[in-house]
């Protein structure tokens, strides 16, 4: 509806003409459905004995002298809505010459002025216009009380009063509609919105334990959305938000629901499925889907979607249960280098949906000092003795309690927050090593892990310089644990960093190694120390050929480059005693100990009797 509306302000003036006041402030409305909605004059029932003598003077007096009369509403005998009088507020349906017949030239400026009015500022409505627009107006105009009967003239004069339910209805009606919208449905892209969308899920699971069909949830997370939004603005990012709708609803079959279900989070709703592979085509599609540049507001952009799913019944029956692992599954898409799908498994790490808050106490985790560092030995197979710890960081959340750094960390590298909380981490670490060395404890390696998000983020060697420096540390008792994936971005600026990391005389492990995309190259072109053998390969080593020739495999690979190997997860003496044939170096894992506080450090260096290498 293409509507111009005017404020109309409070009579200031007591010498202008009335009527032409009125007309100058009208507001239009151009709407073609109007033709077909009803007009005032179908409504219009006579319901008491119609004095057609009595002039509108007479009914505004009556208004003005019972106080029990809260409104008027007037509508002339053609069925146009001509005024509407209110005790708080004003509102006229203008004709020129009721209001002229009703107030006189000088007449409304006094009757405005009088004290039955709290607010005394009309609102004018176009005259002849539908009971579907007299209830919009009315509805925008904030008039507070609501009448039933209308009270007919005609030429001026008293025609009887009609039934006004009718209008009543309507305007009751309007607002349940509106405020069912508002609370249904998703207001910048118009899609369902989280409340309506659970119902749906709920209907059709409970659908397909009728049929034995399946739901699938997709759960899709737009990719560094909020880039888009600090660089271009809000205007550009809320139209790419309506672009993606376009272009989900594009994609989806005709029966699918796409809802929003927040700032850049949406859901893809499929029911009655099959199999659970059509969700994952379906995923495949709307990925691909994301190669198109999306144009916006002159811009033209790339914008890609991570994307989690999971299905009703095989990984939960409980739809906010559901959909926490679709986000899980999601947030693994992420973690996974963003743009493209995972399906939600057993071993998706399941997130708090209310993800958002645990950004915000994130941020405040570190002011509040609710982060620490815990340590977990490394030690020389062979010989039992502790050689290191890798810092790990713990955050014991007020409410949640501890929280796992699977969970915290992929957010805080979403958000950009890594860098601070890195850096704290760093040197959280050094601090430590300078503690114990004060107090004589024997000297152990400190790894610390260091995310991609962070190595490229401004000049991390300086940094890294900066912070031994602070803490007289010695820099051959530090090593870096990066994953493959920080080395997979731009080589030449990875290799210039590492080597300038390494100038410090800082070691280099590569972490989860076997996990990521392995190259032999980079392997021989990288200044690396030490391997660490992703856990995963460690677990059952004995029982599980694969991963026992996984792991003989990278230990030969290191000792053909001369690295270390350091084997992750080792969780009994088995695995222990395995490896050490193997002939691989170190190991970290439950059966030496669990990540520790500092003080545990200290007991469990005593109880190995370890010596101060
Ligand atoms: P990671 O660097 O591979 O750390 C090893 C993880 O394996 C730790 O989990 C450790 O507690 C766990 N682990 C060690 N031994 C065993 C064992 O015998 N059995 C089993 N089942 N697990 C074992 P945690 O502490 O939950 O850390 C998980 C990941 O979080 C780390 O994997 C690392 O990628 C990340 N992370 C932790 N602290 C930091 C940090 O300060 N900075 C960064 N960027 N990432 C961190
Ligand atoms: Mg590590
Ligand atoms: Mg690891």
């Amino acid at each position: 509806m293409d509507r111009v509306h005017m404020p109309v302000n409070q009579v200031d003036n007591p010498t202008a003409q009335a009527g032409e006041r009125f007309l100058g402030q009208m507001l239009f409305i151009k709407d073609d459905r109007l033709q077909e909605a009803p007009t005032v004059r179908s409504l219009v029932r006579p319901m008491l004995p119609v004095d057609r003598q009595a002039p509108c003077e007479h009914l505004i007096q009556r208004f003005l002298s019972e106080p029990a009369i809260y409104a008027l509403p007037v509508v002339d005998d053609a069925g146009c809505p001509v005024a509407l009088v209110d005790r708080k507020r004003f509102v006229e349906f203008f004709t020129k010459p009721f209001s002229k017949e009703l107030f006189g030239r000088q007449g409304i400026v006094d009757f405005l002025a009088g004290n039955h009015y709290h607010a005394p500022a009309p609102v004018i409505i176009e005259d002849c216009c539908s009971v579907e627009d007299a209830a919009q107006i009315l509805i925008a105009s904030g008039i507070e009380h609501m009448v039933t009967g209308f009270i007919v003239t005609h030429d001026g004069l008293y025609a009887g009063v009609a039934n006004g339910h009718d209008l009543l209805n309507l305007i009751t009606q309007r607002k349940q509609a509106e405020l069912y919208y508002l609370a249904h449905y998703d207001h910048l892209t118009g899609v369902p919105n989280r409340v309506l969308l659970a119902d749906r899920i709920s209907q059709a699971c409970r659908e397909a334990e009728r049929s034995g069909s399946q739901v699938a949830l997709l759960f899709i997370d737009v990719d560094r959305f909020k880039q888009i939004n600090d660089s271009l603005g809000h205007r550009v990012g809320d139209a790419v938000l309506r672009a993606l709708v376009g272009r989900f609803k594009a994609v989806a079959r005709k029966m699918d629901t796409v809802a929003r279900i927040g700032g850049d989070e949406f859901m893809l709703l499929m029911e009655n499925l099959a199999t659970p592979e059509s969700a994952d085509m379906l995923a495949g599609r709307l990925v691909d889907a994301m190669r198109q540049p999306v144009e916006v507001l002159g811009h033209s952009l790339i914008v890609t979607v991570s994307i989690g799913i999971a299905i009703y019944p095989r990984d939960d029956s409980d739809v906010s249960r559901l959909m926490a692992k679709a986000d899980a599954a999601m947030y693994e898409a992420k973690a996974k280098g963003r743009n493209g799908f995972r399906i939600y498994s057993d071993g998706t790490a399941t997130f708090n949906p209310a993800r958002l808050s645990l950004e915000n106490d994130l941020r405040r985790a570190l002011a509040n000092d609710e982060l620490y560092l815990a340590f977990q030995p490394q030690v020389e197979i062979a010989s039992g003795q502790p050689r290191g710890v890798e810092a790990l960081l713990r955050w014991n959340h007020p409410q949640r309690g501890p929280i796992s750094p699977l969970e915290f960390i992929p957010l805080a590298e979403e958000t950009g927050l890594i860098v601070q909380l890195g850096a704290w981490v760093m040197r959280q670490a050094f601090a430590q090593m300078a503690a114990w060395k004060s107090v004589g404890l024997p000297t152990l390696r400190m790894a610390i892990n260091i995310s991609a998000v962070q190595f490229h983020h401004g000049d991390f060697a300086e940094l890294l310089a900066r912070a031994l420096a602070e803490f007289d540390i010695d820099p051959t008792l530090v090593e870096l644990e990066l994953t493959e994936s920080v080395l997979m971005h731009n080589v030449e600026e990875v290799l210039d960093n590492l080597r300038r990391i390494k100038t410090l005389g800082v070691m280099l492990a590569i972490d989860d190694f076997g996990t990521g995309f392995s190259s032999l190259n980079y392997l021989r072109r990288f200044p690396i120390d030490r391997l660490k053998i992703d856990q995963s390969f460690i677990r059952d080593i004995t029982r599980t050929p694969a991963n026992a020739s996984i792991t003989k495999a990278i230990i030969a690979l290191a000792d053909s480059l001369s690295l270390d190997v350091v084997a992750e997860g080792i969780e009994d003496s088995v695995e222990n005693d395995y490896l050490n044939e193997l002939g691989c170096q170190e190991g970290q894992g439950y059966y030496f100990a669990r990540p520790l506080n500092t003080a545990q450090v200290a007991e469990w260096l005593a109880g190995r009797g370890a010596d101060s290498a």
